[in-house]
C-alpha cells in the first residue's frame, strides 16, 4: 500500500469545455475506517457525462461539487480494511467515493461484487448505472414494440449500446447514431443494430434512408444537431426518452428556443394530445363537469357576436386576442334564453 492517498479535486469551475487546469491533485493521509466503515482501494473509476454538470456549479437535480472537493464518481475496488462484519479484507465492492485512490466509506453504501458472476468492471457499465439507465428509459418511457423503429443516439456508448440491444430484443427495428466509421461498424456489426448512421455526415437524409417508416422511439443521449435532425422525423405517438444531451453540456450561453435539457433535469413530462382520440371519455367528462356548471361552481364566459357575416372579422379578432371568453356567432335568436 502506498503511504498516502491521492485525489483529484476541483480547482476551478470550467468555462465551456473543461481544461486540465480546472483540476488539481491533492495528497493526504490514508483514510482510517470508522466503526461500520470499510476502506476501499479503487481498481476502476467510472467517468460519466453527468460529472460535467456537477462541476459546473449550476443548481440541478444533484448538489454541485464545491471547489477543492474531490470530484464525484463511482468506483469498483477491493476492501483493504474493514470495521464492518459484512465486508472482509479482499472483498470486491462498488461505491460512489470519487476520483481518489482510497476512501473510507460506510459499508452499507457499498455493493459487494462477486467476480464469478461478472467482471467487476461491469458494475460501472453494462450492469451498473449506465445499463440501468437504458433499461429504465425503455421500460418506463420508450416502450418499444415489435415492428416499431427505434433510434438511439450515442449508440456505441455505455447507455446507448444497452438501449439499442434491449430494443432489438423487443422486436423493434433499431437504428444507432454514432460518431465515425469505426463506431458505426461496431454498432451495426457487433451490437446487431439494423443500421448505424454517422452524425458527422448529412444526418437528415441518412435518417430518411434508415427509417423509411419514420421514428417511433428516440432514445436521446446527445441533443444539439442530432436532436434537430431526429425531431421532425418522429411519428404520431412517438416516445422520446429524454436521457441526456451531452452535445450541449459545454455550452456557455443558452441556445435559441426552449431547451429540452430541462425535461431531463426537472423530470418534466411533456406530452401532446388530440382530444378527439378520447371520444369514449365524453360521457365521463359530462358527468364530472355538468353538475359543477349547473351549481355555479365552474364559471364560464361567452363572447357572442351577432350575425354570420361577422364571422370572418370575429375569427380574425380571435387570433389577435380581441375575444373575451368563448367566441360564438349568434346565427338566430336563442329561444331558450
Ligand atoms: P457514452 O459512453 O455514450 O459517451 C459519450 C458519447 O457521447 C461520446 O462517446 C460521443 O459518442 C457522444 N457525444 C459527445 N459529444 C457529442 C456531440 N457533440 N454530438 C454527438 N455526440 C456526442 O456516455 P454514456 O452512455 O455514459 O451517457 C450517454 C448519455 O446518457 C449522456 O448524455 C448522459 O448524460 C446520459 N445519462 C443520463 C442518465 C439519466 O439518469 N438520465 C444516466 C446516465 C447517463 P459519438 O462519438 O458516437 O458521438
Amino acid at each position: 500500500m502506498p503511504e498516502r492517498n491521492r485525489q483529484i479535486v476541483l480547482k476551478r469551475r470550467p468555462n465551456g469545455m473543461p481544461v486540465p487546469e480546472d483540476f488539481a491533485i491533492a495528497e493526504g493521509a490514508l483514510p482510517e475506517p470508522g466503526e461500520g466503515e470499510a476502506v476501499l482501494r479503487g481498481i476502476y473509476l467510472s467517468l460519466d457525462p453527468y460529472m460535467r454538470g456537477r462541476i459546473s456549479g449550476v443548481r440541478s437535480y444533484a448538489r454541485p461539487t464545491e471547489l477543492g472537493e474531490v470530484i464525484e464518481g463511482r468506483v469498483v475496488g477491493q476492501v483493504v480494511r474493514s470495521r464492518d462484519p459484512a465486508l472482509r479484507e479482499g472483498d470486491y465492492a462498488a461505491g460512489g467515493y470519487g476520483w481518489q485512490l482510497y476512501s473510507a466509506v460506510p459499508a452499507g453504501g457499498l455493493q459487494k461484487l462477486d467476480p464469478a458472476e461478472a467482471p467487476i468492471s461491469t458494475a460501472l457499465g453494462v450492469l451498473g448505472m449506465p445499463g440501468m439507465t437504458a433499461y429504465i428509459g425503455l421500460r418506463d418511457i420508450g416502450q418499444p414494440k415489435a415492428g416499431e423503429t427505434v433510434v438511439v443516439a450515442a449508440a456505441s456508448g455505455a447507455v446507448g449500446a444497452v438501449a439499442g440491444q434491449l430494443a432489438k430484443r423487443a422486436g423493434a427495428r433499431v437504428v444507432g447514431i454514432a460518431g465515425g466509421r469505426e463506431k458505426c461498424r461496431y454498432v451495426a456489426e457487433e451490437l446487431g443494430f439494423d443500421a448505424a448512421i454517422d452524425h458527422r455526415g448529412d444526418l437528415g437524409p441518412a435518417l430518411d434512408r434508415a427509417c423509411p417508416q419514420g421514428i417511433d422511439v428516440y432514445f436521446e443521449n446527445v441533443g444539439g444537431a442530432v436532436q434537430q435532425a431526429v425531431f421532425p422525423r418522429l411519428n404520431d405517438f412517438a416516445r422520446m426518452v429524454m436521457c441526456g444531451m451531452i452535445a450541449e453540456y459545454n455550452d456557455t450561453s443558452p441556445r435559441p428556443g426552449p431547451n429540452l435539457g430541462a425535461v431531463i433535469r426537472k423530470r418534466l413530462r411533456i406530452q401532446g394530445f388530440i382530444v378527439s382520440d378520447q371520444r369514449q371519455s365524453f360521457g365521463e367528462f359530462r358527468a364530472a363537469v355538468a353538475p359543477l356548471v349547473r351549481a355555479g361552481q365552474l364559471k364560464y364566459r361567452e363572447d357572442i357576436v351577432e350575425g354570420l357575416e361577422q364571422a370572418p372579422e370575429a375569427f380574425i379578432g380571435l387570433l389577435q386576442g380581441r375575444n373575451f371568453g368563448k367566441l360564438l356567432v349568434r346565427l338566430a335568436d336563442d329561444p331558450t334564453r
